[in-house]
């Protein structure tokens, strides 16, 4: 699959002076520093494209983009991998609902994800993998969870046997009636009878009748949503086996905390020994007039939508890194409001060649990031230099720092 094309991230010698990267890790409940290393692995979940791509999505890419910037400009490589859910109930079920072909809807709900991830400035994974382009390699994935006798059939289905491994929960923290409940809340059956634990989760779906299905060693059929994304992370980042982890980020919306990332990270425990990833990532969710912003409800805000009609993207993504990462909020005209001022006063302060003194500002705003990603820091700390550039304050050089908002926020003036 095609990624989108790349973003410029323009050269800085930020790397002289940056601090470790902070980020909260989900498993162990604390902010940790991401240890120096010269490669990152980085697998962030990606879209089903039925619905491509509301704020929430946004607000997830948005977060993952800071911290890949961050680390490629401490000098490192990030090598960046996501995958594209083409083929899975869902899609099947909005495709037949809107009576259009599931390829034809997913090719063009793909083509618009990637427009908006150029319009918000997100840089491209190096690797953008499709369920359909992985068939096989998510064939191999469950016949070596069959050679570890994890998996069984109810009918042709094949489930694979969560409990397999002693650390099933570590991530999510829930007991396991949160885990039912939220499992059959988001696409799991743990009423299924002949599952061995209600939590079992499909790995292999036979083909049904007038639904598409590709042949494997497991029957035609097609892949369960979890081991597509462990199959492609631990193929596509290429693990280097004298790790400790597999990869060094997993990352995705605080949704797929459960079960989706619980079941991937249990999977690939099976299927290579050890913990998957070294630091778990999730961003929370984007609201809107006081409700959650979901498709059930029917209150999804769409990036197209919002660029079609005339809205800066930039502003977009200041609208988005206002608030911290990890806190659910929501969307709202007022937010979008401050940002287009925000945007324009920047705009404002960047014409001066001679600006507001800059070293205090772009300490603040390395510093903020570098702490978890504290964009609203970052983002109160160029709002106050904007402001005094533009009530006359004199003696710095703006070039260095815009250089440094680009490279460092994404955000192009
Ligand atoms: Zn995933």
């Amino acid at each position: 699959m095609n990624s989108w094309p790349s973003v410029v991230v323009p050269a800085t010698d930020l790397h002289l002076s940056l601090p470790k990267l902070s980020l909260m890790d989900s498993k162990s409940g604390t902010i940790n520093a991401i240890p120096n290393k010269d490669l990152y692995r980085m697998y962030v979940c990606g879209i089903t494209p039925y619905d491509a791509t509301h704020l929430g999505h946004a607000a997830t890419y948005l977060t993952f983009d800071l911290i890949n910037r961050y680390l490629r400009i401490q000098g490192s490589e990030v090598l960046y991998v996501q995958n594209i859910t083409d083929i899975d109930d869902p899609l099947l079920e909005r495709a037949q609902r809107d009576n259009v072909d599931w390829q034809d809807l997913a090719t063009s709900q793909i083509d618009l994800f990637r427009d908006d991830m150029v319009n918000l400035r997100i840089l491209p994974p190096r690797h953008y993998i499709g369920a359909v382009e992985a068939i096989d390699l998510v064939s191999e994935a469950v016949s070596a969870l069959q050679k570890a006798d994890t998996i069984y059939a109810i009918d042709k289905d094949l489930y694979f046997k969560n409990r397999s491994t002693a650390h099933f929960g570590e991530l999510s923290h829930l007991n396991v009636e949160e885990m039912k409940e939220i499992f059959s809340q988001r696409g799991g059956n743990p009423t299924l009878v002949g599952k061995i634990d209600p939590l079992d989760c499909l790995v292999w779906m036979a083909k049904r009748e007038n639904e598409p299905g590709w042949p494997s060693t497991h029957g035609v059929g097609r892949p369960g949503w979890h081991i597509e994304c462990t199959a492609i992370a631990l193929k596509y980042l290429s693990p280097d086996l004298h790790e400790h982890t597999s990869i060094d980020i997993q990352g995705g919306g605080s949704d797929l905390i459960f079960p989706h990332h619980e079941m991937c990270v249990s999977q690939a425990r099976v299927l290579t020994g050890k913990e998957f990833a070294t630091s778990y990532v999730h961003s929370a969710m984007i609201g809107l007039d006081g409700e959650k912003m979901s498709k059930s409800k029917g209150n999804l805000v769409f990036v197209s939508t919002l660029v079609n009609s005339g809205v800066d993207p930039m502003a977009i993504r200041l609208a988005l890194l206002s608030a911290h990462y990890r806190l659910d909020r929501m969307w709202s005209q007022t937010l979008l409001d401050g940002a287009n001022t925000l945007l324009s006063k920047l705009r404002l302060a960047f014409s001066h060649q001679e600006c507001a003194p800059i070293n205090e500002v772009i300490e603040q705003v390395i510093a903020s990031i570098s702490s978890d990603l504290d964009t609203p820091s970052a983002l109160a700390a160029l709002e106050e230099w904007a402001d005094n550039t533009i009530a006359g304050e004199r003696g710095g050089s703006s070039k260095s720092l815009e250089t440094l908002i680009d490279a460092l926020l994404g955000v192009a003036i």
